[in-house]
């Protein structure tokens, strides 16, 4: 690592490994060649199992917004229309994008730091002629985890809405049954929860959407869902893909895997209620209510009015470390800190004796 390295506990991207980072040093190959292939169709089984899915894995080589707009155009007919449920930046947005893909765009849009609420989706819903819902698991932008299964079941009495499920900074820490939820498009990004470079996203779709896809004009090609899904039958993708970040997903994958997924996933828990207490004796306050607290990061209310600015840039030049100093118009009012990837109790106390440090000087 540099000696400029400084170490990063924002909410993404987050911190890459040195394995990571070496298993993109291999030797590059033809994306139509059968080592590639070999590639491809060696990590779907464990891809399948993370997200608790019998369908394919797709491999966008984008970022996660790729993706979150192709859900868009490839399952939202032009008179149908989709309900964006909102609750921070991330979820907004959505909003903003389905408009500018020119389909009927309605907002249901809870105050920053609240959740989805599934009695309202439900009302929204049941007034008919909605396409899909586009809904994000754990809203990083203000750190409020969202009651997936909850909101998983009102979808049920809707089998004609495509339940689209942004997982960007959740997956991997928790378990998220695709299947079982009835999920039709699930997807993550890299360089949040999975400790990767940015540039690629994961997503899969189910049948039903696939079937949807068929009869939407206007899908594009770069994010076309037919076009996945016929490439995927050879083990391909559609376009030359980032062959190295796939290289670092399969070492990624190695790593879940030796480390066990439910190992994992405690471990997130655990490294997360670090923080929590770190949050509860210092004084300060959360963000999010409680139950509806985020496992792969914390969003902390200001509370004691600390010059956040200030405090970073003492940790980033005295620890080698930074935190995040609040989203959009969250700047200053809280400040965020990522639990995601590979850190473990040792790490995130060291993080947390330097915030301290930091605080006091
Ligand atoms: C970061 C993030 C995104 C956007 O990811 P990009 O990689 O910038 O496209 C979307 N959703 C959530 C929940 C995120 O945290």
């Amino acid at each position: 690592m540099s000696a400029s390295h400084v170490k990063l506990y924002i909410p993404g991207p987050v911190e890459v490994s040195e394995k990571t980072y070496r298993a993109m040093c291999e030797p590059m190959m033809g994306h139509r060649s059968a080592d590639f292939k070999a590639l491809y169709a060696g990590i779907q089984p464990r891809l399948q199992k993370l997200f608790g899915t019998k369908r394919p894995v797709f491999l966008s080589t984008s970022s996660a917004w790729g993706v979150m707009e192709g859900s868009i155009r490839n399952l939202v007919r032009p008179e149908g229309k989709v309900l964006n449920t909102m609750c921070g930046a991330f979820s907004d947005k959505w909003f903003d994008i389905s408009q500018r893909c020119g389909k009927q765009a309605v907002a249901l849009q809870v105050e920053w730091g609240q959740p989805i609420s599934p009695t309202r989706i439900e009302e929204k819903l049941a007034e008919g002629g909605f396409d899909a819902l586009t809904f994000i698991h754990n809203e990083t932008s203000t750190g409020v985890k969202n009651d997936l299964p909850e909101i998983a079941a009102v979808m049920k009495k809707f089998p004609e809405v495509m339940f689209i499920v942004d997982t960007v900074s959740s997956f991997s820490t928790e378990p998220i049954p695709m299947d079982d939820l009835g999920i039709d498009v699930l997807l993550t990004g890299s360089q949040k929860a999975l400790a990767l470079p940015p540039g690629l996203s994961l997503f899969a779709v189910s049948e039903r959407a696939l079937e949807r896809a068929q009869s939407v004009e206007g899908r594009g090609y770069y994010f076309d869902f037919l076009e996945f899904a016929k490439n995927q039958a050879t083990d391909m993708t559609p376009s030359t893909p980032t062959i190295a970040l796939i290289h670092a997903l399969r070492s990624k994958l190695e790593d879940i895997f030796e480390e066990g997924v439910e190992a994992r996933h405690a471990r997130h828990r655990a490294n997360n209620s670090l923080v929590h207490d770190w949050v509860n004796t210092r004084g300060f306050e959360f963000f999010a209510p409680e139950g509806y607290r985020s496992l792969s990061l914390t969003c902390v209310k200001n509370n004691r009015e600390v010059d956040v600015a200030a405090w970073i840039k003492r940790l980033r030049e005295n620890h080698s470390l930074v935190i995040d100093g609040g989203y959009g118009k969250l700047k200053g009012k809280t400040f965020r800190i990522s639990n995601m990837g590979d850190e473990t109790g040792t790490t995130m106390r060291e993080m947390l004796a330097a915030l301290d440090s930091a605080l006091e000087s």
